[in-house]
């Protein structure tokens, strides 16, 4: 292709490109607008479930969670956003056995990588979607994820899911 038929190509494929960018946007003026009100629409506002906002730690209706402790979320962690507090507690048979003592966790350290959840053996964490954080003083960020009195459940089966407030406290 000589010089002269490469420029002529090189314009019409530049009318081209110019036209179908133009019609996307001449489409996209007559399309219904999709603007949402925050706040005013949050009766009706859909949050993805996948989204995730807050680390949580269900309880079920005893109080109990399957948190055992362990400390890999913590160590997977690649902020130092967990700090798992364990204690030693001896058993009515006299073993000495570790359990939780305080989950801290530090929304605004956490880069919502979901690692601490997908490396948990005893699936004891969730992300949920309650978006609405937003304080005034990041200390009110750090939270504990287990509940007062709350303990460790015997058997590890699947707890429901809870209110999306229900891992905080
Ligand atoms: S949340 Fe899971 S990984 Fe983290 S300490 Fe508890 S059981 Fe271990
Ligand atoms: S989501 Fe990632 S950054 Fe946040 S606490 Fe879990 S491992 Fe740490």
């Amino acid at each position: 292709m000589n010089a002269i038929a490469r420029y002529f190509s090189d314009f019409f494929r530049g009318i081209w490109s110019l036209m179908l960018g133009m019609s996307v946007t001449w489409k996209e003026l007559w399309t219904k607008k999709v603007t949402r009100q925050y706040p005013e629409n949050r009766e009706t506002l859909v949050i993805s479930d996948r989204y995730r906002c807050e680390l949580v730690m269900p309880h079920d209706d005893n109080n109990e969670h399957a948190c055992t402790a362990c400390g890999v979320c913590e160590m997977n962690c690649p902020n130092g956003t967990i700090q798992v507090i364990s204690k030693t507690i001896e058993t009515e048979d006299g073993k000495k056995k570790k359990i939780l003592d305080t989950y801290h966790w530090d929304l605004g350290m956490c880069t919502f990588c979901n690692l601490c959840v997908l490396t948990c053996p005893s699936d004891a964490i969730r992300f949920d979607n309650n978006f609405e954080n937003a304080v005034f003083d990041r200390n009110k960020l750090k939270q504990v994820l287990n509940r007062e009195g709350s303990g460790l459940r015997e058997k590890k089966k699947p707890i429901g899911q809870p209110e999306p407030s229900a891992g905080t406290v």
